[in-house]
Protein backbone atom coordinates (compact mmCIF):
# COMPACT_ATOMS: atom_id res chain seq x y z
CA UNK A 1 0.00 0.00 0.00
CA UNK A 2 1.26 2.97 -0.77
CA UNK A 3 1.90 5.50 1.98
CA UNK A 4 1.81 9.39 1.82
CA UNK A 5 4.99 10.58 3.22
CA UNK A 6 3.78 13.76 3.73
CA UNK A 7 1.26 12.81 6.51
CA UNK A 8 1.49 11.38 9.39
CA UNK A 9 -0.03 7.82 9.49
CA UNK A 10 -2.20 7.73 12.94
CA UNK A 11 -4.22 10.77 12.52
CA UNK A 12 -3.61 11.53 8.35
CA UNK A 13 -2.08 15.24 9.82
CA UNK A 14 0.93 16.92 8.12
CA UNK A 15 4.33 15.95 9.34
CA UNK A 16 6.64 18.34 10.93
CA UNK A 17 8.93 18.72 7.66
CA UNK A 18 5.83 19.30 5.50
CA UNK A 19 4.03 21.30 7.25
CA UNK A 20 7.16 23.53 7.21
CA UNK A 21 7.11 23.72 3.53
CA UNK A 22 3.22 24.35 3.33
CA UNK A 23 3.72 26.84 5.89
CA UNK A 24 6.05 29.35 4.04
CA UNK A 25 3.09 29.56 1.16
CA UNK A 26 0.49 30.56 4.00
CA UNK A 27 2.22 33.31 5.70
CA UNK A 28 3.53 34.93 2.21
CA UNK A 29 -0.53 34.64 1.13
CA UNK A 30 -1.57 36.50 4.68
CA UNK A 31 1.36 38.68 4.22
CA UNK A 32 -0.12 39.89 0.65
CA UNK A 33 -3.25 39.84 2.13
CA UNK A 34 -2.76 42.18 5.65
CA UNK A 35 -4.16 39.15 7.98
CA UNK A 36 -2.58 37.96 11.32
CA UNK A 37 -1.04 34.41 11.05
CA UNK A 38 -1.07 32.69 14.56
CA UNK A 39 0.96 29.40 15.25
CA UNK A 40 -0.59 27.20 18.04
CA UNK A 41 1.00 24.35 19.56
CA UNK A 42 -1.17 21.60 21.45
CA UNK A 43 -0.44 19.42 23.55
CA UNK A 44 -2.17 16.48 25.64
CA UNK A 45 -1.31 16.12 29.22
CA UNK A 46 -0.37 12.59 30.64
CA UNK A 47 -0.70 10.90 27.18
CA UNK A 48 1.39 7.77 29.17
CA UNK A 49 -0.65 7.60 31.91
CA UNK A 50 -3.58 7.50 29.47
CA UNK A 51 -1.70 4.57 27.56
CA UNK A 52 -1.13 2.53 31.01
CA UNK A 53 -4.98 2.84 31.77
CA UNK A 54 -7.01 2.06 28.37
CA UNK A 55 -3.58 0.74 26.09
CA UNK A 56 -2.33 2.13 22.95
CA UNK A 57 -5.31 1.36 20.97
CA UNK A 58 -7.21 3.68 23.46
CA UNK A 59 -4.22 6.19 23.12
CA UNK A 60 -4.56 5.99 19.69
CA UNK A 61 -7.83 6.42 19.30
CA UNK A 62 -7.69 10.12 21.98
CA UNK A 63 -4.72 10.97 19.26
CA UNK A 64 -7.30 10.30 16.29
CA UNK A 65 -10.21 12.60 17.77
CA UNK A 66 -7.81 15.17 18.94
CA UNK A 67 -6.28 15.64 15.46
CA UNK A 68 -9.35 15.60 14.28
CA UNK A 69 -11.33 18.04 16.32
CA UNK A 70 -8.38 20.19 15.95
CA UNK A 71 -8.54 19.81 11.90
CA UNK A 72 -12.72 20.64 12.38
CA UNK A 73 -12.43 23.29 14.84
CA UNK A 74 -10.89 25.70 12.47
CA UNK A 75 -11.73 26.76 8.95
CA UNK A 76 -8.27 27.79 7.78
CA UNK A 77 -5.67 25.92 8.72
CA UNK A 78 -2.63 23.88 8.77
CA UNK A 79 -2.81 20.83 10.97
CA UNK A 80 0.56 19.01 11.76
CA UNK A 81 1.27 16.42 14.15
CA UNK A 82 4.70 17.20 15.71
CA UNK A 83 5.34 14.43 18.22
CA UNK A 84 2.88 11.74 20.55
CA UNK A 85 0.89 14.16 22.08
CA UNK A 86 1.78 17.20 20.21
CA UNK A 87 0.24 19.39 17.30
CA UNK A 88 1.06 22.24 15.47
CA UNK A 89 -1.48 24.82 13.85
CA UNK A 90 -0.51 27.40 11.74
CA UNK A 91 -4.81 29.26 11.21
CA UNK A 92 -5.49 32.83 9.93
CA UNK A 93 -8.86 34.30 10.03
CA UNK A 94 -10.61 32.29 11.91
CA UNK A 95 -11.86 33.14 15.85
CA UNK A 96 -8.86 31.42 17.20
CA UNK A 97 -10.19 31.56 20.79
CA UNK A 98 -13.17 29.88 20.09
CA UNK A 99 -11.68 27.18 18.08
CA UNK A 100 -8.92 26.84 21.15
CA UNK A 101 -12.16 26.40 23.48
CA UNK A 102 -13.82 24.13 21.21
CA UNK A 103 -10.81 21.57 20.98
CA UNK A 104 -10.12 22.00 25.07
CA UNK A 105 -13.73 21.43 25.48
CA UNK A 106 -14.16 18.03 23.06
CA UNK A 107 -10.57 16.80 23.81
CA UNK A 108 -11.49 17.18 27.74
CA UNK A 109 -14.95 14.99 27.62
CA UNK A 110 -14.07 12.45 25.01
CA UNK A 111 -13.64 9.54 27.70
CA UNK A 112 -16.58 9.94 30.38
CA UNK A 113 -14.39 7.59 32.37
CA UNK A 114 -11.08 10.13 32.40
CA UNK A 115 -10.66 13.90 31.84
CA UNK A 116 -7.94 14.64 29.24
CA UNK A 117 -6.42 18.19 29.16
CA UNK A 118 -5.46 19.60 26.13
CA UNK A 119 -3.18 22.56 26.57
CA UNK A 120 -2.73 25.23 23.63
CA UNK A 121 0.16 27.89 22.95
CA UNK A 122 -0.44 30.97 20.66
CA UNK A 123 2.16 32.95 19.21
CA UNK A 124 0.71 36.14 17.12
CA UNK A 125 3.59 35.60 14.20
CA UNK A 126 5.67 38.40 13.73
CA UNK A 127 6.93 39.09 9.65
CA UNK A 128 10.64 37.64 9.48
CA UNK A 129 10.60 34.83 12.13
CA UNK A 130 11.43 31.62 11.08
CA UNK A 131 8.59 28.78 10.85
CA UNK A 132 10.60 26.42 13.33
CA UNK A 133 11.12 29.52 15.32
CA UNK A 134 7.47 30.52 15.66
CA UNK A 135 7.02 26.95 16.38
CA UNK A 136 9.23 27.10 19.23
CA UNK A 137 7.34 30.22 20.19
CA UNK A 138 4.38 28.58 20.50
CA UNK A 139 5.77 25.06 22.29
CA UNK A 140 7.20 27.92 24.68
CA UNK A 141 3.71 29.47 25.39
CA UNK A 142 2.15 26.13 26.14
CA UNK A 143 5.35 24.98 27.99
CA UNK A 144 4.43 27.76 30.62
CA UNK A 145 1.17 26.05 31.24
CA UNK A 146 2.88 22.64 32.56
CA UNK A 147 1.81 21.57 35.70
CA UNK A 148 -1.31 24.27 35.81
CA UNK A 149 -4.78 22.93 35.18
CA UNK A 150 -6.28 26.55 35.91
CA UNK A 151 -5.48 27.39 32.25
CA UNK A 152 -5.73 25.82 29.54
CA UNK A 153 -3.84 28.33 27.16
CA UNK A 154 -0.99 30.82 26.99
CA UNK A 155 0.30 33.84 25.04
CA UNK A 156 3.85 34.03 23.80
CA UNK A 157 5.38 37.15 25.05
CA UNK A 158 9.26 38.05 24.68
CA UNK A 159 9.60 37.75 28.74
CA UNK A 160 9.63 33.65 27.90
CA UNK A 161 12.22 33.94 25.30
CA UNK A 162 14.30 35.94 27.27
CA UNK A 163 13.91 33.71 30.46
CA UNK A 164 14.64 30.29 28.35
CA UNK A 165 18.07 32.08 27.49
CA UNK A 166 18.56 32.92 30.58
CA UNK A 167 17.77 29.85 31.81
CA UNK A 168 19.93 28.34 29.26
CA UNK A 169 23.01 30.74 30.34
CA UNK A 170 23.15 29.23 33.68
CA UNK A 171 23.25 25.54 32.74
CA UNK A 172 25.79 26.34 30.08
CA UNK A 173 27.93 28.72 32.53
CA UNK A 174 27.43 26.32 35.42
CA UNK A 175 29.94 23.55 36.12
CA UNK A 176 32.78 26.21 34.56
CA UNK A 177 31.61 28.68 37.01
CA UNK A 178 32.25 26.47 40.03
CA UNK A 179 35.12 25.29 38.35
CA UNK A 180 36.79 29.64 38.36
CA UNK A 181 35.28 29.87 41.59
CA UNK A 182 32.68 32.35 40.65
CA UNK A 183 30.03 30.60 42.40
CA UNK A 184 31.05 32.04 46.43
CA UNK A 185 29.74 31.59 49.77
CA UNK A 186 28.40 34.67 51.51
CA UNK A 187 27.85 35.19 55.15
CA UNK A 188 25.51 36.60 57.50
CA UNK A 189 25.55 36.78 60.73
CA UNK A 190 23.54 34.73 63.56
CA UNK A 191 23.48 36.31 66.85
CA UNK A 192 22.22 35.15 70.04
CA UNK A 193 19.30 37.25 71.09
CA UNK A 194 21.05 36.96 75.16
CA UNK A 195 24.44 38.90 75.16
CA UNK A 196 23.66 40.17 71.00
CA UNK A 197 27.14 37.95 70.39
CA UNK A 198 27.03 36.30 66.93
CA UNK A 199 27.04 32.97 67.28
CA UNK A 200 27.00 31.45 64.27
CA UNK A 201 26.61 32.54 60.58
CA UNK A 202 24.90 31.23 56.96
CA UNK A 203 26.67 30.84 54.18
CA UNK A 204 24.64 31.74 51.34
CA UNK A 205 25.48 30.88 47.65
CA UNK A 206 26.39 33.66 45.63
CA UNK A 207 27.17 33.54 41.43
CA UNK A 208 28.89 36.06 40.26
CA UNK A 209 29.54 36.30 36.39
CA UNK A 210 32.24 38.55 34.79
CA UNK A 211 29.65 38.84 31.80
CA UNK A 212 26.38 38.59 33.63
CA UNK A 213 27.17 40.05 36.98
CA UNK A 214 25.40 38.69 40.34
CA UNK A 215 22.96 36.31 39.46
CA UNK A 216 20.78 35.85 42.62
CA UNK A 217 20.19 32.39 43.96
CA UNK A 218 16.54 33.17 42.93
CA UNK A 219 17.21 32.81 39.68
CA UNK A 220 19.56 30.09 39.24
CA UNK A 221 18.30 27.93 41.85
CA UNK A 222 15.23 26.96 40.50
CA UNK A 223 16.68 26.31 37.09
CA UNK A 224 19.79 23.97 38.91
CA UNK A 225 16.87 21.90 41.01
CA UNK A 226 14.64 21.26 37.84
CA UNK A 227 17.68 20.23 36.02
CA UNK A 228 18.85 18.03 39.03
CA UNK A 229 22.35 19.77 38.99
CA UNK A 230 21.61 21.50 42.72
CA UNK A 231 23.71 18.85 44.75
CA UNK A 232 26.77 20.03 42.73
CA UNK A 233 25.74 23.83 43.97
CA UNK A 234 25.13 23.19 47.23
CA UNK A 235 28.36 20.65 47.91
CA UNK A 236 30.42 23.55 46.40
CA UNK A 237 29.28 25.17 49.09
CA UNK A 238 30.44 23.30 51.42
CA UNK A 239 33.69 23.30 50.06
CA UNK A 240 33.59 26.64 50.14
CA UNK A 241 32.80 26.36 53.84
CA UNK A 242 35.63 24.52 54.53
CA UNK A 243 38.07 26.56 52.78
CA UNK A 244 36.80 29.49 54.35
CA UNK A 245 37.08 28.02 58.22
CA UNK A 246 40.46 27.04 57.56
CA UNK A 247 42.04 30.76 56.41
CA UNK A 248 40.03 32.05 59.26
CA UNK A 249 42.36 29.49 61.51
CA UNK A 250 45.20 31.07 60.02
CA UNK A 251 44.52 34.24 59.67
CA UNK A 252 44.50 33.91 63.54
CA UNK A 253 41.17 33.78 64.50
CA UNK A 254 37.98 31.35 65.87
CA UNK A 255 36.12 30.40 63.03
CA UNK A 256 32.21 30.33 64.10
CA UNK A 257 30.00 27.48 63.11
CA UNK A 258 28.62 27.95 59.86
CA UNK A 259 24.99 26.52 58.26
CA UNK A 260 24.84 25.27 55.24
CA UNK A 261 21.42 24.79 52.71
CA UNK A 262 20.31 21.76 51.35
CA UNK A 263 17.68 21.62 49.05
CA UNK A 264 15.53 18.90 49.08
CA UNK A 265 16.88 17.45 45.89
CA UNK A 266 19.96 16.64 47.29
CA UNK A 267 19.20 13.76 49.44
CA UNK A 268 17.86 11.31 45.46
CA UNK A 269 20.75 13.15 43.61
CA UNK A 270 23.71 11.72 45.77
CA UNK A 271 24.60 10.34 49.28
CA UNK A 272 24.67 13.57 50.53
CA UNK A 273 25.24 12.62 53.97
CA UNK A 274 28.69 10.91 52.99
CA UNK A 275 28.95 13.71 50.95
CA UNK A 276 29.20 16.37 53.16
CA UNK A 277 31.35 14.18 55.88
CA UNK A 278 33.75 13.36 53.73
CA UNK A 279 34.37 16.91 52.30
CA UNK A 280 34.52 18.06 56.29
CA UNK A 281 36.69 15.07 57.06
CA UNK A 282 39.16 16.00 53.87
CA UNK A 283 39.39 19.54 55.46
CA UNK A 284 39.77 18.76 58.90
CA UNK A 285 36.88 21.14 60.20
CA UNK A 286 34.92 19.18 63.13
CA UNK A 287 31.54 18.47 62.56
CA UNK A 288 30.08 20.93 65.05
CA UNK A 289 30.68 23.39 63.38
CA UNK A 290 28.89 23.60 59.96
CA UNK A 291 25.28 23.18 60.44
CA UNK A 292 22.33 21.60 58.05
CA UNK A 293 19.68 23.63 57.34
CA UNK A 294 16.37 22.06 55.28
CA UNK A 295 13.66 23.92 54.22
CA UNK A 296 9.85 22.66 54.48
CA UNK A 297 9.04 22.05 51.24
CA UNK A 298 11.89 18.75 51.60
CA UNK A 299 8.90 17.06 53.05
CA UNK A 300 6.35 16.93 50.52
CA UNK A 301 8.31 14.18 49.06
CA UNK A 302 10.17 10.99 50.38
CA UNK A 303 9.53 11.25 54.24
CA UNK A 304 11.39 7.98 55.22
CA UNK A 305 14.55 8.82 52.81
CA UNK A 306 14.46 12.20 54.89
CA UNK A 307 13.67 10.77 58.45
CA UNK A 308 16.98 8.56 57.59
CA UNK A 309 18.81 11.74 56.21
CA UNK A 310 18.67 13.35 59.73
CA UNK A 311 19.72 10.53 61.70
CA UNK A 312 22.24 9.89 59.77
CA UNK A 313 23.35 13.59 59.87
CA UNK A 314 23.24 13.94 64.19
CA UNK A 315 25.04 9.69 63.81
CA UNK A 316 27.82 12.34 62.73
CA UNK A 317 27.16 14.99 65.13
CA UNK A 318 25.88 17.46 62.81
CA UNK A 319 22.60 19.58 63.88
CA UNK A 320 20.24 19.68 61.10
CA UNK A 321 17.75 22.80 61.29
CA UNK A 322 14.47 23.71 59.70
CA UNK A 323 14.30 26.22 57.16
CA UNK A 324 11.60 28.80 56.25
CA UNK A 325 9.45 27.29 58.97
CA UNK A 326 5.55 28.70 58.73
CA UNK A 327 6.42 29.76 55.13
CA UNK A 328 3.68 29.20 52.20
CA UNK A 329 1.31 26.02 53.24
CA UNK A 330 3.29 24.76 55.53
CA UNK A 331 2.27 22.19 58.09
CA UNK A 332 2.98 21.83 61.99
CA UNK A 333 3.63 17.95 61.40
CA UNK A 334 6.87 18.50 60.03
CA UNK A 335 8.16 19.43 63.85
CA UNK A 336 5.95 16.60 65.05
CA UNK A 337 7.76 14.21 63.01
CA UNK A 338 11.47 15.25 62.73
CA UNK A 339 13.71 15.81 65.09
CA UNK A 340 14.82 19.55 64.43
CA UNK A 341 17.87 20.86 65.96
CA UNK A 342 16.34 24.67 65.53
CA UNK A 343 13.45 26.11 63.92
CA UNK A 344 13.79 29.24 62.00
CA UNK A 345 10.59 30.63 61.80
CA UNK A 346 10.11 32.10 58.11
CA UNK A 347 10.91 35.29 57.30
CA UNK A 348 7.45 36.11 56.65
CA UNK A 349 6.38 36.53 60.35
CA UNK A 350 8.62 39.67 59.99
CA UNK A 351 6.65 41.01 57.17
CA UNK A 352 2.79 42.46 57.37
CA UNK A 353 0.75 43.57 55.15
CA UNK A 354 -1.64 45.25 57.55
CA UNK A 355 -2.18 45.97 60.77
CA UNK A 356 -4.09 42.81 61.14
CA UNK A 357 -1.40 40.29 60.50
CA UNK A 358 1.25 42.41 61.97
CA UNK A 359 -1.23 42.06 65.46
CA UNK A 360 -1.00 38.04 64.67
CA UNK A 361 2.47 37.89 64.15
CA UNK A 362 2.42 38.67 67.97
CA UNK A 363 0.16 36.77 69.09
CA UNK A 364 1.71 33.64 66.89
CA UNK A 365 5.08 34.03 67.88
CA UNK A 366 5.50 33.47 71.32
CA UNK A 367 3.77 30.24 70.97
CA UNK A 368 5.43 29.27 68.55
CA UNK A 369 8.74 29.92 70.36
CA UNK A 370 6.80 28.11 73.17
CA UNK A 371 6.31 24.89 71.59
CA UNK A 372 9.58 24.62 70.09
CA UNK A 373 10.85 25.00 73.60
CA UNK A 374 8.50 22.09 74.97
CA UNK A 375 9.73 19.91 71.96
CA UNK A 376 13.31 20.80 73.06
CA UNK A 377 14.20 23.10 70.03
CA UNK A 378 15.74 26.56 69.29
CA UNK A 379 14.15 28.78 67.74
CA UNK A 380 15.63 31.55 65.41
CA UNK A 381 13.99 34.79 63.84
CA UNK A 382 15.13 35.19 60.05
CA UNK A 383 14.49 38.50 58.32
CA UNK A 384 14.57 40.78 61.67
CA UNK A 385 15.15 44.26 60.10
CA UNK A 386 14.53 46.60 63.10
CA UNK A 387 15.21 46.68 66.50
CA UNK A 388 11.75 46.39 67.90
CA UNK A 389 11.43 43.39 66.00
CA UNK A 390 14.65 41.97 67.95
CA UNK A 391 13.52 43.31 71.56
CA UNK A 392 10.31 41.71 71.29
CA UNK A 393 11.08 38.43 70.13
CA UNK A 394 14.16 38.44 72.61
CA UNK A 395 11.38 39.06 75.75
CA UNK A 396 9.44 36.58 73.82
CA UNK A 397 12.33 33.96 74.33
CA UNK A 398 13.45 33.50 70.75
CA UNK A 399 17.19 32.50 71.34
CA UNK A 400 18.52 33.76 68.10
CA UNK A 401 17.72 35.86 65.42
CA UNK A 402 19.27 36.83 61.55
CA UNK A 403 18.61 39.93 59.67
CA UNK A 404 19.12 43.22 58.18
CA UNK A 405 18.71 44.58 61.79
CA UNK A 406 22.55 43.13 62.26
CA UNK A 407 24.25 42.18 58.97
CA UNK A 408 23.34 41.68 55.46
CA UNK A 409 24.82 38.41 53.71
CA UNK A 410 28.50 39.50 52.77
CA UNK A 411 32.45 38.50 51.10
CA UNK A 412 34.03 35.91 53.09
CA UNK A 413 36.91 39.19 52.88
CA UNK A 414 34.28 41.25 54.80
CA UNK A 415 33.48 38.75 57.50
CA UNK A 416 37.09 38.47 57.77
CA UNK A 417 37.32 42.16 58.51
CA UNK A 418 33.98 42.07 60.75
CA UNK A 419 35.57 38.89 62.91
CA UNK A 420 38.63 40.36 63.71
CA UNK A 421 37.48 44.25 64.41
CA UNK A 422 34.36 42.64 66.48
CA UNK A 423 34.29 42.28 69.89
CA UNK A 424 30.70 40.83 70.17
CA UNK A 425 31.73 37.29 68.82
CA UNK A 426 30.62 34.77 71.04
CA UNK A 427 33.45 32.33 72.62
CA UNK A 428 32.78 28.69 71.51
CA UNK A 429 33.00 27.69 75.49
CA UNK A 430 30.13 29.98 75.89
CA UNK A 431 27.95 28.30 73.58
CA UNK A 432 26.43 25.64 75.98
CA UNK A 433 25.96 28.18 78.37
CA UNK A 434 24.06 30.47 76.50
CA UNK A 435 22.15 27.18 74.91
CA UNK A 436 21.33 26.22 78.66
CA UNK A 437 19.82 29.74 78.94
CA UNK A 438 17.75 29.26 75.96
CA UNK A 439 16.49 26.09 77.07
CA UNK A 440 14.76 27.82 80.34
CA UNK A 441 11.23 28.41 79.31
CA UNK A 442 9.87 32.23 80.75
CA UNK A 443 6.58 31.50 78.93
CA UNK A 444 5.53 28.55 81.65
CA UNK A 445 7.61 28.93 84.45
CA UNK A 446 5.64 25.89 85.94
CA UNK A 447 7.54 23.60 83.65
CA UNK A 448 10.93 24.09 84.69
CA UNK A 449 10.43 22.11 87.87
CA UNK A 450 7.10 20.74 87.94
CA UNK A 451 7.65 19.95 91.98
CA UNK A 452 8.04 23.06 92.87
CA UNK A 453 4.85 24.48 90.64
CA UNK A 454 3.39 21.82 92.71
CA UNK A 455 4.89 22.90 96.19
CA UNK A 456 3.43 26.22 95.59
CA UNK A 457 0.03 25.54 93.98
CA UNK A 458 0.63 27.39 90.97
CA UNK A 459 -0.08 26.06 87.72
CA UNK A 460 1.20 29.28 85.33
CA UNK A 461 2.04 32.81 85.47
CA UNK A 462 4.73 33.03 87.66
CA UNK A 463 6.60 35.90 87.89
CA UNK A 464 9.86 34.53 86.37
CA UNK A 465 13.03 35.75 85.36
CA UNK A 466 17.57 34.96 83.98
CA UNK A 467 19.41 36.43 86.26
CA UNK A 468 23.25 36.77 85.68
CA UNK A 469 25.84 36.88 87.98
CA UNK A 470 29.41 38.30 86.72
CA UNK A 471 32.20 39.98 87.97
CA UNK A 472 30.75 40.52 91.33
CA UNK A 473 27.81 41.91 89.75
CA UNK A 474 24.24 40.81 89.11
CA UNK A 475 21.92 41.98 85.85
CA UNK A 476 18.68 40.67 84.44
CA UNK A 477 18.87 38.50 80.97
CA UNK A 478 15.52 38.03 80.47
CA UNK A 479 12.24 38.17 82.82
CA UNK A 480 8.49 37.77 81.88
CA UNK A 481 5.52 39.83 81.92
CA UNK A 482 4.19 39.07 85.11
CA UNK A 483 7.69 39.26 86.89
CA UNK A 484 7.53 43.13 85.57
CA UNK A 485 3.61 43.40 87.58
CA UNK A 486 5.15 41.60 90.73
CA UNK A 487 8.00 44.25 90.79
CA UNK A 488 5.92 46.72 90.55
CA UNK A 489 3.40 45.19 92.80
CA UNK A 490 6.53 45.69 95.45
CA UNK A 491 7.49 48.98 94.80
CA UNK A 492 10.57 48.63 92.50
CA UNK A 493 8.36 49.40 89.79
CA UNK A 494 10.88 48.58 86.67
CA UNK A 495 13.38 46.02 85.78
CA UNK A 496 16.35 48.96 85.74
CA UNK A 497 15.69 50.02 89.11
CA UNK A 498 15.67 46.34 90.56
CA UNK A 499 18.54 45.66 89.09
CA UNK A 500 20.14 49.24 90.65
CA UNK A 501 18.98 47.82 94.18
CA UNK A 502 20.36 43.86 93.61
CA UNK A 503 23.21 45.67 92.96
CA UNK A 504 23.66 47.99 96.03
CA UNK A 505 25.30 45.76 98.91
CA UNK A 506 24.58 47.96 102.07
CA UNK A 507 20.33 46.19 101.75
CA UNK A 508 20.99 43.13 103.60
CA UNK A 509 18.44 41.36 100.83
CA UNK A 510 21.22 42.24 98.55
CA UNK A 511 23.79 40.70 100.62
CA UNK A 512 21.47 37.46 100.78
CA UNK A 513 21.19 36.80 97.18
CA UNK A 514 24.46 37.30 96.61
CA UNK A 515 25.85 34.92 99.46
CA UNK A 516 23.04 32.13 98.62
CA UNK A 517 24.07 32.35 94.80
CA UNK A 518 28.00 31.08 95.97
CA UNK A 519 25.89 28.47 97.46
CA UNK A 520 23.72 27.34 94.61
CA UNK A 521 26.22 27.16 92.35
CA UNK A 522 27.78 24.35 94.05
CA UNK A 523 24.86 22.35 94.93
CA UNK A 524 22.75 23.05 91.91
CA UNK A 525 19.56 22.70 94.20
CA UNK A 526 16.65 25.19 93.86
CA UNK A 527 17.21 28.09 96.38
CA UNK A 528 14.41 28.65 98.71
CA UNK A 529 14.29 32.61 99.30
CA UNK A 530 12.67 34.83 102.27
CA UNK A 531 12.96 38.35 102.08
CA UNK A 532 10.75 41.75 103.20
CA UNK A 533 10.70 44.34 100.35
CA UNK A 534 8.97 47.14 102.48
CA UNK A 535 6.04 45.91 103.95
CA UNK A 536 5.85 43.27 101.47
CA UNK A 537 6.82 39.67 102.66
CA UNK A 538 8.10 37.79 99.72
CA UNK A 539 9.51 34.37 98.60
CA UNK A 540 11.56 33.74 95.58
CA UNK A 541 13.23 30.23 94.31
CA UNK A 542 16.41 29.95 92.27
CA UNK A 543 18.28 27.43 90.43
CA UNK A 544 21.46 27.78 88.97
CA UNK A 545 21.50 27.08 84.90
CA UNK A 546 24.84 27.30 84.17
CA UNK A 547 27.98 28.23 84.27
CA UNK A 548 30.30 30.30 81.48
CA UNK A 549 33.73 28.51 81.22
CA UNK A 550 34.81 31.47 79.16
CA UNK A 551 33.72 34.21 81.22
CA UNK A 552 33.03 32.52 84.84
CA UNK A 553 29.26 34.31 84.50
CA UNK A 554 27.16 32.25 85.61
CA UNK A 555 23.20 31.91 85.88
CA UNK A 556 20.08 31.56 87.56
CA UNK A 557 16.55 30.90 87.03
CA UNK A 558 14.70 33.41 89.50
CA UNK A 559 10.55 32.43 90.29
CA UNK A 560 9.44 35.53 92.62
CA UNK A 561 6.57 36.60 94.16
CA UNK A 562 4.67 38.67 97.12
CA UNK A 563 3.77 35.97 99.58
CA UNK A 564 2.48 38.53 101.69
CA UNK A 565 -0.72 39.05 99.46
CA UNK A 566 -1.51 35.43 98.77
CA UNK A 567 -1.68 34.85 103.16
CA UNK A 568 -4.04 37.80 103.30
CA UNK A 569 -6.30 36.93 100.80
CA UNK A 570 -6.67 33.35 102.52
CA UNK A 571 -6.76 35.03 105.57
CA UNK A 572 -3.62 34.91 107.76
CA UNK A 573 -2.04 38.44 108.93
CA UNK A 574 1.82 38.08 107.18
CA UNK A 575 3.94 38.97 110.34
CA UNK A 576 5.32 42.41 110.13
CA UNK A 577 8.75 42.82 109.55
CA UNK A 578 11.06 43.32 112.23
P1 LIG B 1 17.05 31.32 52.87
O1 LIG B 1 17.86 30.10 53.15
O2 LIG B 1 15.77 31.46 53.60
O3 LIG B 1 18.02 32.54 53.14
C1 LIG B 1 17.58 33.76 53.66
C2 LIG B 1 17.40 34.77 52.57
O4 LIG B 1 16.87 35.97 53.16
C3 LIG B 1 18.71 35.20 51.92
O5 LIG B 1 18.43 35.53 50.58
C4 LIG B 1 19.08 36.44 52.72
O6 LIG B 1 19.93 37.32 52.02
C5 LIG B 1 17.73 37.06 52.92
N1 LIG B 1 17.68 37.91 54.10
C6 LIG B 1 18.43 37.83 55.22
N2 LIG B 1 18.08 38.79 56.12
C7 LIG B 1 17.07 39.49 55.55
C8 LIG B 1 16.28 40.61 55.98
O7 LIG B 1 16.42 41.15 57.08
N3 LIG B 1 15.33 41.05 55.11
C9 LIG B 1 15.12 40.46 53.90
N4 LIG B 1 14.18 40.97 53.12
N5 LIG B 1 15.86 39.41 53.47
C10 LIG B 1 16.81 38.92 54.28
P2 LIG B 1 19.32 35.00 49.40
O8 LIG B 1 20.76 34.98 49.78
O9 LIG B 1 18.91 35.76 48.18
O10 LIG B 1 18.86 33.49 49.25
C11 LIG B 1 17.58 33.16 48.85
C12 LIG B 1 17.32 31.70 49.01
O11 LIG B 1 18.11 30.94 48.09
C13 LIG B 1 17.70 31.15 50.37
O12 LIG B 1 16.70 31.43 51.30
C14 LIG B 1 17.83 29.68 50.07
O13 LIG B 1 16.58 29.07 50.06
C15 LIG B 1 18.39 29.69 48.68
N6 LIG B 1 19.85 29.48 48.77
C16 LIG B 1 20.85 30.36 48.96
N7 LIG B 1 22.05 29.74 48.95
C17 LIG B 1 21.80 28.42 48.76
C18 LIG B 1 22.62 27.25 48.65
O14 LIG B 1 23.85 27.27 48.78
N8 LIG B 1 21.99 26.06 48.42
C19 LIG B 1 20.61 25.98 48.30
N9 LIG B 1 20.07 24.78 48.07
N10 LIG B 1 19.83 27.05 48.42
C20 LIG B 1 20.40 28.25 48.64
CA1 LIG C 1 18.55 29.03 54.83
CA1 LIG D 1 14.90 30.85 55.38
Amino acid sequence: MEHDTNRDQLTGLLTMSSFADYAHDILDQCEADGTQPHFVYFNVSNLKVYNNRFGFEGGDELLKFAAHTIKESFDHALASRFGDDRFVLLTYGDDLYEGIERVHEAVRTFNPESVTEISAGVYDYEPGVEVSAACDRAKLACDYLNGRYDRYYHVYDDSLLADRNRRQAVLDRFYSAIEEGHIQAYYQPIVRSIGNGVCGCEALARWIDPALGMISPAEFIPVLEESRLIHHLDLCIVDRVCHDYLALAEAGLSPIPTNVNLSRYDMELCDIVAEVQKRLDKHGVPHDMVNIEVTESAFAHNQQLLHETIDRFHAIGMQVWIDDFGAGYSSLNVIREFDFDVVKIDLGFMRHSNEQSLERSRIMLPHLVNMSKELGMQTLAEGVETMDQFEFLKSVGCEKVQGYAFAKPMSFEDAREKLAASENVEDSRSRVYYDNIGAVNLMRPHTIDTNMSREMGIASGLPAAIVEFYDGKIRYLLWNDSYVDYLVDIGMNSIENSEKQMNDLTRPQSQGFFAASEKGKETGDWLHLMFYEGEDLCTGMARLIDIDEATGAFSYVYIAFNVGRYLKRAGYEPPKQA
